[in-house]
């Protein structure tokens, strides 16, 4: 093949601008980030090259446009190698992590290029730039700071190893995390099915089928699957099982991501040293709209004594729940979603199985259409002409009120054994205006266990799948609205902290009576949903904020040198972290962390949310949750505007004040707590 015929290395060409997900060979990808990395080499070699001094146009403009055909295969790798995951992805996945890790230093350390960015820099507020344009020099000036452009030439060496290495350690851990969640299953008879309902068993019996296993259901232990069994399984010691064998994950088996951890921490906290910052979570959150790990913490704080005293209450009355049952047993982890339930189906009245029956997976997902449809005047049209990477994958064209389009949206919301666990967004394309009006393309990913063939868009959601369909759909929404005119500022580019924001405010309206309506769910249904909504915010909360929490507190470690198994205990106790509820992820498959982008940075879901409290209090207080004068200034403000403006003026344009730190505490119910 060569480069005029590799697919990877050409523009796509398809429907709105789509990939040619059928022609491209996986085992192409190596070489294609090798040559686009050289592209883009040469790229700015012609930067530096200028005899002209530099300006914001022939550096800062020009580094936007650089490196396009590098974007597109760096992009559509990562979407196959999370979603697609073939043994031809994963075993280049390493290598082109290290490629691209590299390269990304090695512009930082481009002493030429750098002092030209530094240069436009330093005259920044005397030339004539529009305020976004002040902000990407800003943004670009910072990032070759945190890259290393200002170390000593041994400096930079060391910069540059520590990266490669951080690089590396990361793909081992994400990998060790999907080995050892694959490893394992529940294997099930029909009569160990006590109290599940019938959408889980099916979804297990096809597991077990596709397996060439009949008469066998198969729980695994992704994350849906674990919280469907604890929730309904009436075999408490099966429930035990799966919850140690997903908790054990990584936990010093074969898998064991401890090593890891240690090392990642070293390294991290001595690259925030060498640039001079106090310890890795000043250096991550520095770029963050709480700019200051304390902020972060108090914001945490405020939230965790009381979330703790409601968790309190809430385990006495499921302890009490045994006793009346005449359970001889103390309430462990493997038992609080089942009593829960049980509190939820009697105390309000909530059918949760019941609610699933109206909760299809089409239905949801045009739920959340017609949701954007009804805030922001947008449709949206399936295109059975443009194919996806695997035939669960649909594509949408979305249309904006107008008739244009707007961009282009796969969904892949189906469990399959080769993807890696949870939920996300990703963009293949992002919004840009720079040379011409560039729409976006956006994809969803889940993992819902899948009814069988062949209706599988019949998949029922519990109300917690229902509301992660919204939540990454307002990504989404974020990613397509976006109207900015540089590519780095498009969408969801935004600070950690800030870009849950869009995403936690969709959730509201899957659990709003009009959207539960639609769904054709019966009056009582509903209200019972909505009444439930405020019990167990003392377990969610507590699960949450305890990651948070320690997660700040071990990326702002001193020491050199950690056993961060004994640290994150020694946290735990500290805290008073009730041992019933437990981390939301244990630090042996905390991925956000270890393999994503929030490092000292899980407080960013909490953060958001104040913001999404307090915005969605607005749409209340106005007696209509799709009022068009919000939703249009949510639009503009927010959306639109991506990173082009600090995201605190983004919050104050829209609501015309400054966030109000009750609103969450009021949104979780805890202020009485
Ligand atoms: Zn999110």
């Amino acid at each position: 093949m060569t480069e005029q015929s590799d697919p990877l290395l050409q523009p796509w060409t398809g429907p709105l601008g789509a990939p040619p997900f059928a022609r491209i060979g996986d085992d192409q990808f190596l070489r294609a980030v090798t040559t686009s990395i050289a592209w883009h080499k040469a790229e700015l070699d012609a930067i530096c090259e200028q005899v002209a001094p530099a300006t914001f146009e022939n550096t800062i403009a020009a580094l936007e446009r650089s490196g396009e055909p590098l974007a597109r295969v760096r992009r559509l790798f990562w979407a196959l190698s999370s979603a697609k995951g073939t043994l031809a992805i994963r075993e280049a996945e390493a290598d082109i992590s290290a490629r691209l890790s590299a390269h990304a230093v090695a512009i930082s350390h481009n002493d030429q290029l750098a002092a030209r960015v530094f240069a436009v820099h330093a005259s920044r507020h005397e030339s004539g730039l529009t305020p976004e344009q002040v902000r990407l020099v800003e943004d670009s000036h910072a990032s070759f700071l945190r890259g290393g452009a200002a170390l000593t030439r041994a400096g930079k060496d060391r910069f540059a190893a520590i990266e490669a290495r951080l690089s590396a350690l990361a793909v081992q851990f994400g990998q060790n995390v999907l080995a050892a969640t694959n490893a394992w299953v529940l294997d099930l008879e029909q009569n160990e099915l006590e109290g599940l309902p019938s959408a889980i068993c099916e979804a297990a019996a096809a597991r077990a089928a596709a397996k060439g296993l009949q008469d066998r259901y198969h729980i695994t232990l992704d994350r849906t699957d674990l919280e469907a069994f604890l929730t309904f399984s009436k075999r408490r010691d099966l429930r035990e099982a799966l919850w140690r064998a997903f908790t054990a994950r990584c936990d010093g088996d074969q898998h064991d991501n401890w090593p890891i951890i240690a090392e990642m921490l070293a390294l991290r906290r001595e690259r925030a040293v060498l640039l001079g910052y106090a310890d890795h979570a000043h250096y991550a959150l520095a770029d963050s709209m709480a700019h200051d790990p304390a902020a972060a913490s108090a914001l945490m704080r405020q939230l965790w004594a009381p979330g703790k005293r409601r968790a309190a209450q809430e385990a006495a009355e499921l302890q009490a729940l045994i006793d009346s049952e005449g359970g001889d047993v103390r309430l462990a982890p493997w038992d609080w979603r089942f009593y829960a339930e049980q509190v939820r189906r009697t105390r309000y009245a909530l059918d949760t199985a019941a609610a699933a029956e109206h909760l299809r997976l089409d239905a949801v997902r045009q739920a959340a259409f017609d949701t954007a449809g009804r805030l922001y005047g947008l449709s949206f049209y399936r295109r059975a002409d443009i194919e996806g990477y695997h035939p669960d994958v649909g594509a949408w064209e979305v249309k904006d009120s107008n008739g244009s389009t707007v961009g282009l949206l796969f969904t892949d919301y189906l469990a399959r054994p080769e993807k890696h666990g949870g939920a996300w967004m990703g963009s293949l394309r992002v919004q840009e205006a720079m040379d011409g009006d560039v729409r976006p393309i956006v994809y969803l990913v889940a993992n819902f266990a899948a009814a069988p063939p062949p209706d599988r868009g019949a998949t029922r959601l519990s109300i917690d799948e229902a509301r992660t369909l919204f939540h990454e759909f307002g990504h989404a929404l974020h990613g397509l609205l976006s109207r900015v005119t540089y590519p780095s500022q498009s969408g969801t580019a935004v600070a950690r902290d800030f870009v849950e924001f869009p995403s936690k405010f969709m959730e509201n309206w899957i659990v709003s009576p009009q959207v539960l309506a639609d769904l054709g769910m019966p009056e009582d249904l509903i209200s019972a949903i909505r009444e439930a909504e405020a019990y167990g915010q003392g377990f969610a909360t507590v699960e949450l904020i305890g990651c948070a929490l320690v997660d700040l507190a071990i990326h702002q470690n001193p020491d050199a040198q950690i056993d961060p198994r004994a640290f994150v205990e020694a946290q735990l106790d500290a805290l008073g972290m009730p041992r019933a509820v437990g981390l939301r992820h244990r630090f042996p498959y905390f991925t956000h962390i270890f393999d994503g982008g929030y490092s000292a940075a899980y407080y960013s879901y909490a953060w958001s949310e104040a913001l999404d409290a307090d915005a969605f209090e607005a749409f209340v207080a106005t007696g209509d949750i799709f009022d068009p004068d919000l939703a249009s200034r949510f639009r503009e403000e927010i959306l639109a505007a991506g990173n082009s403006r600090d995201p605190m003026a983004s919050f104050q344009a829209f609501l015309g004040r400054a966030p109000d730190g009750t609103a969450l505490m009021r949104a979780r119910h805890l202020l009485d707590a």
